[in-house]
C-alpha cells in the first residue's frame, strides 16, 4: 500500500475520499472506473476497522425492514463481484436462520418477518416439526424460527485485499497512513494530511465511526453514537451448521466458515472510546454472547474459543446511513453508519460513487439525507 506522497500541490484529483474502508474502497473502485482521478486517504492502513473486523454476515433477515430493499440490492452487487471484478470473499449464500427462544420474542418474530416480507424478502416461518427437520442442529429450546433463503455471509479477510487490488486496478491512488485533520471547503475542496494538503472537485466523507469527528472539521454537527462490538472465533468444529443464523431481539450472529471454525457475533458491547483508539473485550459480554450461542446450537458445547476482538462501529440516532451530500457543500458528500453496512458496503459505495459522478442514484437516497439531524 503506498504510504507517502499525495501528490504534486497544484494536482486536483475528480474525487477524494476519505476512508479506505468497504463504503470508501468500492466508491473510489467505481469513480475510477468512470474514468475520473480518484484519491483515497486513510489515517492508518486500509481496511483495518470496522471492514476488517466485523463477522462476515450477509443477513437480509437482520437488516430494519426500510433497508430491506437496499440489502437485497447489495446481495446482488455482491453476486457479481467475482465475474466483474475478480473479487473472491468465499461469498456464500447459504440461507439463514432467525430464532427465537422464548413466546415474546416469537410474536416479535413474526412480526418483523411480515415487515420485512412487505418490504421484499423471501422469508417463511417454520413450524418447530420443520426446525427439527430442516435444521436438527438447532436446539429443540428454539420455540420459533424463520428461515430465509436469502441470507448467507463471506470473508472480510479475504474481501479486504481483494477489493484495494480492484480499486488499484482500476486506477484509485491509495494513500496508507494520511489522517486527515482538516477540510476547506470551496469550489475544490481542500483537505490537510502531515503529508500535504489534497485538493479535488468532490469530497466523499467515509470515515465510518468517525464521521462526526470529520464533519466537525467543516463546523457540522452529525450525530454518531459509538458501539463497541464483538466477535468471536471457535476452534473447527466437527458438526455441520449451515447458513447463517440470527436472533429475534438482534443479539446473536453464528455461522460456520469453510474451515469449520465458528464465528459468534451479535453486538455484545466491549470497551473503548475513539479519543483513545481503545477498543478492548469485555469478557463477561462475551460469556454471555457464548451462553446464548450454546442455548441455540448446542453443537458447540465443547469447541475451545480462540479469540474474541471488538472493532468501532457508529449509528446514527434513527440507525439508518447517512449517505448524500451535505448540507450548504454540495461537493462534499457522506456516505456512513449503516446498520449490517459489512451487507450494505457495496450498495452504500454505488450509491456514493453514483452521487459524487453527478448521476442521479439508482435506488432512493432520501430517507438517508444527512439533514435529518445535521446541524451546521
Ligand atoms: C465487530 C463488528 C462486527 C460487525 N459485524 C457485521 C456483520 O456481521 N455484518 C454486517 O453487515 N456488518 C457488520 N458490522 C458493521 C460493518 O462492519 C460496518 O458497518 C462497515 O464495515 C462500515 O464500513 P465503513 O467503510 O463505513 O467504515 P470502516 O470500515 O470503519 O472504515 C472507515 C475508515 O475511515 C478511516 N478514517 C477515519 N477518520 C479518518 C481521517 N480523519 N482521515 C483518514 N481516514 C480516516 C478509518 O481509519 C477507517 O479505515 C460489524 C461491525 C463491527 C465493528
Amino acid at each position: 500500500m503506498r504510504a507517502a506522497g499525495v501528490g504534486n500541490d497544484r494536482q486536483i484529483y475528480d474525487s477524494l475520499i476519505i476512508g479506505g474502508g468497504i463504503f470508501g474502497l468500492y466508491a473510489a473502485m467505481l469513480l475510477a472506473q468512470k474514468g475520473q482521478s480518484v484519491a483515497l486517504l486513510d489515517r492508518g492502513e486500509i481496511w483495518t476497522e470496522a471492514s476488517a473486523v466485523n463477522a462476515g454476515s450477509l443477513g437480509v433477515q437482520n437488516k430494519l425492514p426500510a433497508l430491506v430493499p437496499y440489502a437485497l440490492w447489495s446481495w446482488e452487487i455482491w453476486q457479481g463481484l467475482l465475474t466483474q471484478f475478480g473479487i473472491d470473499a468465499h461469498l456464500r449464500r447459504a440461507g439463514g436462520w432467525k430464532v427465537a427462544m422464548t413466546a415474546n420474542e416469537a410474536d416479535r418474530l413474526r412480526d418483523v418477518a411480515r415487515q420485512q416480507a412487505e418490504a421484499g424478502a423471501r422469508i417463511e416461518i417454520l413450524t418447530q416439526a420443520q426446525i427439527g427437520d430442516r435444521a436438527p442442529w438447532l436446539s429443540p429450546d428454539v420455540a420459533a424460527a424463520s428461515y430465509s433463503p436469502q441470507d448467507g455471509f463471506a470473508s472480510p479477510t479475504l474481501m479486504g485485499p481483494a477489493l484495494a487490488k480492484a480499486a488499484a486496478n482500476a486506477g484509485v491512488q491509495i494513500f496508507a497512513h494520511h489522517p486527515v485533520s482538516a477540510i476547506h471547503p470551496g469550489p475544490s475542496p481542500e483537505v490537510d494530511t502531515p503529508h500535504g494538503r489534497v485538493r479535488a472537485r468532490r469530497l466523499g466523507i467515509a470515515t465510518g465511526a468517525w464521521t462526526q469527528i470529520t464533519a466537525a472539521m467543516l463546523g457540522v454537527h452529525l450525530p454518531v453514537a459509538l458501539d463497541v462490538n464483538m466477535v468471536t472465533v471457535t476452534e473447527p468444529a466437527p458438526f455441520t451448521m449451515q447458513g447463517l443464523v440470527s436472533h429475534a431481539r438482534g443479539i446473536l450472529t453464528l455461522k460456520q466458515a469453510l474451515n469449520g471454525s465458528c464465528l459468534i457475533g451479535g453486538g455484545w458491547q466491549g470497551i473503548g472510546t475513539l479519543e483513545d483508539r481503545r477498543k478492548d473485550v469485555d469478557h463477561d459480554q462475551v460469556v454471555h454472547n457464548i451462553r446464548l450461542a450454546l442455548r441455540v446450537v448446542p453443537g458447540l458445547a465443547g469447541l475451545n474459543a480462540l479469540r474474541s476482538w471488538a472493532g468501532y462501529e457508529g449509528v446514527t440516532p434513527d440507525s439508518l446511513p447517512y449517505l448524500g451530500p451535505l448540507q450548504g457543500h454540495d461537493n462534499i458528500f457522506v456516505a456512513a453508519c449503516a446498520r449490517g453496512g459489512f451487507t450494505l458496503g457495496p450498495a452504500m459505495g454505488q450509491l456514493l460513487a453514483e452521487v459524487m459522478a453527478g448521476q442521479a442514484p439508482s435506488r432512493p437516497i432520501e430517507i438517508f439525507d444527512p439533514a435529518r439531524f445535521q446541524h451546521g
